[in-house]
């Protein structure tokens, strides 16, 4: 599997996934002639697309899904919730629905997703499935949660909201009541929380890190970067750490699995009966 990171940050966010049997696009923030556009550049083929995945229906999330999917005549996978805010512009458009409990089969993709802290109907974080790799792929919230942490446990990749820097932050021109909006539980995930979390759920084990949504404001690619590079190396991260930009698509990023000890198997049930 290959993943492709169309686009990323306030203005717009698209990942595509791609196999042998199909390509799924999770989040469409873009127009889909933009989308289009980009995939182009990426050179990566949109007309084998089984599906547009969306993590929740905000317009730099899901803006292009409607006329994409119709264009391909493929579904639109979402919660209950993301799909009945979307309800007038999805209109006539195939859906499959999402459930946190449940995994859900789409094509080639087997996707996983729980609810995660966000001002949106009902956001998901995401994992995707398919040819023996799993990934996750999560945005758009302040504070992780434990069943954010139990979902994505064994990844091999990961997406990761990296969206802000402490400091920029508190020096942006942004108003303190807006500061404090950004940085609240509801709002998005600083540079050092995304290290942290990806040191929860097992930096080590991650052949592929891609950080995202990076505020414009404050943020940039070399300070995510700077952050979290040495927090995963120091917890024994030996993959590939990219940043997704906003303006220009980057990848495709081959998705190794992961080497895991033989007695791994073992703890994670143990992890599970205490959930
Ligand atoms: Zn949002
Ligand atoms: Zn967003």
């Amino acid at each position: 599997m290959r993943l492709y990171a169309l686009g990323s940050g306030s203005k717009g966010n698209a990942f595509a996934l791609a196999t042998e049997d199909g390509v799924l696009l999770i989040d469409a923030g873009f127009s889909a002639k933009e989308l289009c556009r980009r995939a182009e550049q990426a050179e990566l083929s949109l007309d084998r697309l089984i599906g547009v995945v969306l993590t929740h229906e905000h317009g730099d999330h899901a803006s292009g899904a409607s006329r994409l999917a119709r264009i391909f005549g493929v579904p639109i996978a979402g919660t209950f919730g993301t799909l009945q805010a979307m309800a007038s512009t999805i209109d006539g458009v195939a859906t499959v629905q999402l459930r946190a409990s449940s995994l859900t089969e789409l094509g080639p993709f087997t996707l996983g997703c729980c609810r995660t802290l966000h001002d949106a109907a009902e956001p998901v974080a995401l994992t995707v499935e398919a040819s023996g790799v799993r990934i996750g792929v999560a945005y758009d919230f302040g504070r992780s949660t434990s069943g954010l942490r139990y979902l994505f446990r064994e990844l091999d990749a990961v997406v990761l909201e990296s969206n802000y820097d402490e400091v920029m932050l508190r020096t942006s021109r942004y108003p303190v009541s807006v500061q404090h909006r950004i940085a609240g539980s509801g709002g998005h995930l600083s540079n050092h929380g995304a290290a942290q979390l990806l040191t929860e759920i097992g930096a080590e084990q991650l052949t592929l890190a891609v950080l995202a949504h990076l505020s414009q404001q404050c943020n940039a690619p070399e300070v995510a970067r700077a952050t979290v590079e040495p927090v995963l190396r120091r917890n024994g991260f030996r993959g590939r750490l990219e940043v997704a930009l906003q303006d220009a698509p980057v990848g495709p990023f081959p998705i190794i699995p992961a080497e895991r000890p033989a007695h791994q198997t073992e703890l994670v049930f143990d992890e599970e009966s205490t959930v």
